[in-house]
């Protein structure tokens, strides 16, 4: 058995406990060497095998699983965040499905969580944004045309964008270009819940300026919207008037 485990955003105790369990059971894990916190290792058997992937192909991560299927050891695969953001998981399932080994699925705090805690605020609050766009800009691996940022910066919603702290000028222009006010709120959120976590507030405008004067090009996220303006806003679930399934409003 193969289980992927989401690490969560940084912070070591942010895996659920289910994954925790699982790394402590573990005979082999292998992580994301470039991203895990590697204090989550601490919990891991002593005679535990680790493997970093960063430094891995697919063909020999799934060498090291099939070994290790083979030897009935339980193996860890440990992505960061959530697995099923960006997690380059869907080629090692199927690489299983093939080899007929079964897995399992631990999901994550993914980082875009870890950021909005970040922020101490709500992605989504009443009559601001009722959706959030989570997407990347475009580098050496493609976007579909129909998913560019600037096609999605027409629905002015919040925006969380991964992978593209060193494309800022690139993501500013396309969310201008598309639709956003060029004063729309934006934050940047570098190392969301680790020690060396940092935020920094701007505009879509000075997304590029802001990014390049603090030296971050990666592990961090761009989110963008009208929701950072923490201008007050009401909930109908929390209002005295308002009857659900749970409560009966009083009309006042
Ligand atoms: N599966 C992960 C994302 C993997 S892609 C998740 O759910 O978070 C890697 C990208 O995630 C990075 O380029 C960065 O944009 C973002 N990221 C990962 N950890 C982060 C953190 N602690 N703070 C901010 N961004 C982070």
């Amino acid at each position: 058995m193969i289980d992927f485990v989401g690490a969560g955003p940084g912070a070591p105790d942010l895996i659920t406990v289910r994954g925790m369990n699982l790394i402590k059971e573990a005979d082999v894990i292998i992580y994301a060497g470039s991203l895990v916190n590697k204090e989550i290792l601490n919990w891991s058997k002593k005679d535990c095998k680790i493997y970093d992937s960063s430094k891995m192909t697919l063909e020999e991560t799934i060498a090291v699983m099939e070994k290790s299927e083979m030897e009935k050891l339980k193996t860890v695969r440990l992505h960061t965040g959530d697995p099923s953001i960006y997690g380059a998981v869907l080629e090692q399932m199927n690489a299983l499905d093939e080899l007929g080994i079964e897995y399992r699925y631990c999901p994550g705090v993914s980082s875009m969580f870890g950021a909005a805690a970040a922020l101490k605020t709500e992605f989504t609050p009443a009559e601001v944004s009722q959706s959030v766009i989570i997407t990347r800009a475009e580098g050496r691996t493609p976007v579909p045309q129909k998913e560019s940022i600037r096609s999605f910066a027409a629905h002015n919603a919040t925006m969380v964008i991964f992978l593209s702290a060193g494309l800022a000028e690139k993501v500013s222009q396309d969310l201008i270009d598309g639709g956003y006010d060029e004063n729309t709120p934006a934050a940047i959120v570098y190392k969301a819940t680790w020690p060396d976590e940092k935020i920094i507030y701007t505009t879509v405008k000075n997304l590029a300026e802001s990014a390049k004067i603090n030296g971050i090009t990666k592990t961090a996220l761009i989110i963008v919207g009208d929701f950072l303006k923490r201008k007050p806003a009401r909930s109908k679930l929390y209002d005295p008037a308002f009857t659900h399934g749970f409560r009966r409003g009083v009309e006042k």
